[in-house]
């Protein structure tokens, strides 16, 4: 992921990393919430921030809730990824930086993934890390759950963060409309109660839930478009 050349890194139109001494000037953490449908580039942009943090010098831990792919890890569509510390449930997220600096680890700054799974609580234990401990944290998630109501993790980000940042990668409903809907589908329709967490990937696999994202009037009226955009390749021929 190193830059042949770093001047010329195009990715440094992402990086609002100050330098090291007006960091210091400043000293204050921030909280801030990138959120957006399923497959809008979360994760992506995730390791991006934590590239261009270490890039900085900076040190920082690698957090996600109830990842994807069973080892915890930071991956993006676009395969990119990290390993991660998995965020439990009932976990001090206070807690576990100070074990970190206890063993003489620095840490700066943390990014978490599926931060829309994290209690309200511990989203109140981030804010503690960024006021008192000034560490920089990075939550990425999706702001509502497939009944389009928010997860509680998201909205006690929505309630404290510093910064909310709709992540501008949009992704389209089948219509060519934008999409903000999760819609949960099980056997061909839009299932709209349920447990919240039930984590599946958004391949379509027959016969299991997938998810679909879709704009509010195709959520709302359950039409899930033609099947070819559902995945089924249509012939050439
Ligand atoms: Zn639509």
């Amino acid at each position: 992921m190193e830059p042949s050349n770093p001047a010329l890194d195009p990715t440094d139109a992402l990086s609002s990393v100050p330098t090291a001494g007006a960091r210091r000037a400043a000293a204050v953490g921030s909280l801030r919430f990138f959120f957006g449908p399923m497959d809008c580039g979360k994760s992506t942009l995730a390791l991006q921030i934590d590239h261009n943090q270490a890039r900085q010098g900076r040190s920082g831990l690698l957090l996600v809730r109830h990842d994807r792919s069973g080892t915890p890890t930071i991956s993006s569509r676009m395969g990119l990824a990290r390993r991660a510390l998995e965020v439990q449930e009932g976990m001090d997220l206070c807690a576990l930086v100070r074990e970190h600096w206890a063993r003489g680890a620095r840490v700066d700054y943390l990014i978490v993934d599926e931060a829309q799974f994290l209690s309200a609580e511990q989203v109140d234990q981030l804010a503690e890390l960024a006021d008192e401990a000034r560490l920089d944290v990075y939550c990425f998630g999706l702001a509502t759950d497939f009944r389009s109501t928010l997860f509680p993790g998201s909205q006690r980000l929505f309630e404290l963060a510093d910064e909310l940042n709709a992540i501008q990668v949009e992704v389209l409903c089948w219509c060519g409309l934008s999409g903000r809907f999760n819609a949960r589908v099980h056997d061909g329709e839009v299932v709209r109660a349920g447990s919240t967490v039930l984590v599946a990937d958004t391949a379509p696999v027959a016969d299991e839930v997938r998810y679909q994202v879709l704009c509010r009037k195709h959520y709302r009226t359950g039409d899930l478009g033609p099947a070819a955009v559902r995945g089924e390749q249509l012939s050439l021929t």
